[in-house]
């Protein structure tokens, strides 16, 4: 028996074969992992698994790396709009359809000089029934180039025999309907809509960072641009109960839910602030304290990563925003943190931000009216040019080491799962 080089011998292929042609199928195209050639197994891997997280609980069948693009078997047709729906939110897919494949030896016949293109054109034909349209183009690729029909003749030739059945015209600039056409070493896959992925890298592959999440607009997209990088994000909310109401925490734990659907596990550490800012109201002057408060939250944010295993915090900064993000604060509040802290906003203006937070969902969550603890008991015109030894001369006042401690102490972790109902979210402690 014939045993290919990826392991899979002639009569598996043959079964395979089979398998995939009697099934819809969802192939997933990825960009920037082909560029990866030394990690691609591990980022195909992750992209694997996320696809089989995210499309938890549909009719999703195997799912494997097949040259160069991910192929599922989707066993119920009528599930698509839901698979479709959550790989939407599957970071590292560069786009996706629902497609059909053919074996390779259907348009081979012994003997025949050049492969047959009909039976191709037919199987197109069959999905395009009931389908209305008037322009349309046919993209070919050829992963495998052995393939001795080039791929422009392939769009060509199957393009003829559409246009004739279809009446429909071609237009290659701006068609009503693509077809595209992917020619792989034993099966050839085919295609009649192409949707627009997410992008980036698979969550998972840069590591885990720590994300402090206030129920704003920035912080939440912040959070999301990491994990379009790979990264898997746990989040930070700090909260002025009892001095203040829920709100804060109850957006922050809607925004948690939401962001849940793109990387469906995810912690939320709660820590109480209050005390810390009565501590700095009474020892500091109002100018400086939102510098004060913030180098507290990036030090116990800093302690809380380290229990966690994360490597980096983030925020939502964007250079200038407002009164407490200038380049003179921001420097003073970093140098508190004990992990590098990364502000993915820092160029994007508010109107950028805030198109990007409707994308992902969380503008609606974020717009609702709170009290975050920030506001408490700061002054009108706080300080915009924080330097280093004021600041510090500022803190020599507090137990900054027993403070940071008994807010980590009175933290609480929620864990977050997707497409688990929010009503079973659980509460855990802190693993030390
Ligand atoms: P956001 O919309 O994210 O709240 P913002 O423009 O309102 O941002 P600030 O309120 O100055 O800016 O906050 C800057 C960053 O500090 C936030 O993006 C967030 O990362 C962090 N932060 C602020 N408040 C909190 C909080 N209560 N809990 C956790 N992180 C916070
Ligand atoms: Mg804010």
């Amino acid at each position: 028996m014939r045993v290919h080089r990826d392991g899979v011998s002639d009569c598996q292929h043959a079964m395979l074969a089979w398998y995939l042609e009697s099934m819809a199928l969802v192939v997933a195209r990825y960009h920037e992992i082909t560029l990866k050639r030394g990690n691609r197994s591990r980022f195909t891997a992750r992209l694997v698994e996320n696809m089989r997280r995210a499309t938890a609980g549909l009719p999703i069948g195997r799912i494997t790396d097949l040259d160069g693009r991910i192929v599922a078997v989707l066993r119920d047709d009528a599930a698509w709009p839901a698979v479709r729906e959550r790989l939407a939110r599957v970071f590292g897919i560069a786009n996706y359809s629902l497609a059909k494949s053919l074996p390779r030896a259907a348009l081979e016949s012994p003997g025949a000089p050049a492969p047959a293109l009909a039976p191709l054109a037919s199987a197109i034909l069959d999905e395009l029934r009931g389908r209305a349209f008037e322009s349309f183009r046919v993209l070919t690729k050829r992963a495998d180039k052995r393939f001795p029909v080039t791929s422009p003749r392939v769009s060509a030739e199957v393009g003829a025999l559409l246009k004739e059945a279809t009446r429909a015209r071609v237009d290659l600039e701006s068609p009503e309907l693509t077809v595209t056409i992917e020619i792989l070493p034993r099966e050839v896959l085919y295609s009649v809509e192409k949707l627009a992925g997410a992008g980036g890298l698979p969550v998972g592959v840069s590591g885990h960072v720590l994300a402090l999440l206030s129920g704003g607009i920035d912080s939440p997209v912040a959070a999301a641009r990491m994990m379009r990088r790979g990264c898997r994000v746990s989040f930070v909310h700090f909260h002025s109960v009892p001095y203040l109401d829920r709100s804060s925490q109850e957006k922050s734990r809607e925004i948690v839910r939401r962001l849940t659907a793109y990387q469906w596990d995810t912690r939320l550490v709660v820590v109480p602030f209050g005390d810390v800012q009565r501590e700095i109201v009474t020892h500091v002057p109002p100018a400086p304290r939102v510098v004060l408060y913030r180098r507290m939250m990036v030090r116990i944010a800093s302690e809380i990563a380290a229990k966690i295993d994360a490597e980096a915090l983030v925020t939502g900064d964007s250079l200038g925003q407002v009164a407490s993000q200038t380049l003179a604060n921001l420097t003073v509040v970093e140098q508190a943190a004990r992990l590098p802290l990364f502000r993915p906003l820092l160029g994007m203006d508010k109107l950028e931000v805030s198109d990007e937070a409707r994308r992902l969902g969380t503008f609606e969550i974020s717009i609702e009216p709170d009290q975050d603890c920030c506001s408490l008991f700061v002054p009108r015109h706080p300080t915009t040019r924080a330097r280093r030894a004021a600041i510090e001369a500022a803190e020599s006042a507090l137990d900054i080491e027993a403070l940071v401690c008994a807010a980590v102490e009175a933290s609480t972790t929620e864990r977050y799962r997707f497409p688990q109902p929010a009503s079973e979210t659980v509460s855990e402690p802190l693993r030390s």
